[in-house]
């Protein structure tokens, strides 16, 4: 049995000193060179990328003391389920993204070419309900590590906007100038179908609605088609102005952006539209993507500043809103930011949660990324009610999210807290009163 064993492990192994057979966990960690001298000490093998241990005395000792050990992390309870059940692979249980996933799916058909994970967090609210991205990922990993995040996020996007939905997300892996085919997105179709209404798809990036009528074909469980509420990017880009705007409220005591400059990171669906609402209202808007042609764009309908990618960063602005792809927030981008507020449409913008932590050590006001950017699912909700769909109805409820984010705003300063962690504790309540 070979048990990747991440620094969370290795803490929670080597310190846990109120199990009920103690010796294994702390001589492991003080002596470790003389357990390998031992006899007793070949058995269950523990790799991680520096160093190897051994775990004495075998299953049975380990079930104990896993057994009586608090199983306080997904990635602890992964390795307790690994111990007592026999040998098997952990690498997706205890993935450090994992996050009690209830359900992921690996997809693969070799016909048609399709590769993709569709992962469903959380059914607590409501089905699972996200949109499907395709993206070029260097490695399978990273496709994992992406729906997985996506979707978690998805579970707390929807409780946070108040909806009664859970958190799902699917990603199909691939070149979108390459492999898009109507066999592909009917096969994906069939995938999504096989899960009886349990995820429910829509478009994210390099998927458009034309992608999702065609997935339609195969299975009734999809959201954000034509002639229904359509694209949802418009109501995003709606979403995330209010949340600007509340930001601007909670840091400069005036909501008005005339004459404030934004450095827009992705002018893609949302992003244009976002540019569209800033520069109707006068803000000055400084833009990069790496699509040339759509900088030239808003060069040209907005009198916007085209932006070299990597120097989006340091800008002296006040606001800089991530509208293109994850984790744009980390340790080097955080030492060059000048702005006060970060506020964008992005999923995942933080690439570590301690990130939130730095950003507020540094007076940045970071309005939560799934908070800000729900417009777009709002509004697929309101295609999926019972009801059915009515866009001023939709519009209004979009606008909510002016007031979500005041409310994380002041309570995280009331707390001396992060914005990110408020925002999770406040989706957390709700999850636990469902
Ligand atoms: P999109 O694919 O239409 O636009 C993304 C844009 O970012 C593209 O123009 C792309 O060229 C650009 N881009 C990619 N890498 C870049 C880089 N390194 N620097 C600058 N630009 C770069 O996607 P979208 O629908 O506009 O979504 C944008 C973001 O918002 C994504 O993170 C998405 O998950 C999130 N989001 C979208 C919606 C929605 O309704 N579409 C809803 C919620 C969240």
């Amino acid at each position: 049995m070979k048990i990747q064993v991440t620094r969370e492990v290795r803490d929670w192994l080597f310190f846990q000193h109120d199990i009920a057979n103690k010796p294994c966990a702390t001589q492991l960690s003080s002596q470790p060179r003389r357990w390998l001298n031992t006899r007793e000490a070949k058995l269950s093998t523990i790799h991680w990328p520096d160093l190897w241990f051994f775990l004495p005395y075998g299953g049975a000792m380990a079930s104990k003391m896993v057994h009586s050990a608090a199983l306080k992390t997904p990635y602890s309870q992964a390795v307790y389920r690994t111990v007592l059940n026999g040998e098997q692979d952990v690498a997706l249980f205890n993935h450090p993204e994992f996050d009690n996933h209830e359900q992921v799916v690996f997809c693969a058909d070799a016909t048609t070419g399709l590769k993709a994970i569709i992962a469903v967090h959380s059914t607590a609210l409501g089905p699972a309900v996200g949109g499907c991205r395709m993206w070029d990922y260097a490695q399978d990993d990273d496709a994992l590590v992406d729906v997985l995040r996506l979707s978690r996020g998805m579970t707390y996007k929807n409780a946070m906007a108040g909806l009664p939905l859970g958190g799902g997300k699917s990603v199909i892996i691939g070149d979108a100038k390459t492999i898009k085919s109507e066999a592909l997105f009917r096969q994906f179709g069939k995938f999504v179908h096989s899960l009886s209404g349990r995820y429910v798809s829509a478009e994210d990036v390099n998927i458009t609605t034309g992608d999702i009528m065609i997935v339609n074909k195969e299975t009734p469980y999809v959201a954000g088609l034509e002639g229904k509420s359509g694209n949802p990017a418009p109501f995003t880009a709606l979403g995330t102005y209010r949340g600007l705007k509340a930001a601007a409220l909670h840091k400069f005591g005036n909501e008005d952006l005339q004459g404030k400059k934004v450095a827009i990171q992705g002018l893609g669906s949302v992003g244009f539209y976002l540019c569209e609402y800033l520069h109707r209202e006068g803000a000055i808007l400084f833009v990069s993507d790496i699509n040339a042609a759509a900088v030239e764009r808003a060069v040209e309908q907005f009198g916007a500043t085209a932006v070299a990618l990597d120097d989006i960063y340091g800008l002296d602005v006040d606001i800089y809103a991530p509208c293109a792809l994850g984790a744009t927030i980390n340790d080097q981008t955080i030492a060059q930011f000048r702005c006060k507020i970060i506020a964008g449409c992005a999923n995942n913008q933080l690439k570590e949660s301690r990130h939130g932590q730095m950003l507020r050590d540094k007076g940045i006001l970071y309005a939560p990324d799934y908070v800000i950017n729900a417009g777009g699912i709002i509004n697929v909700w309101f295609e999926m009610r019972p009801e059915g769909y009515d866009k001023a109805e939709s519009t209004a409820k979009v606008e909510q999210i002016y007031g979500t984010l005041l409310t994380i705003f002041r309570r995280a300063d009331a707390e001396q807290q992060p914005t990110n962690v408020i925002a999770d504790l406040m989706a957390q309540e709700i999850i636990a009163k469902a």
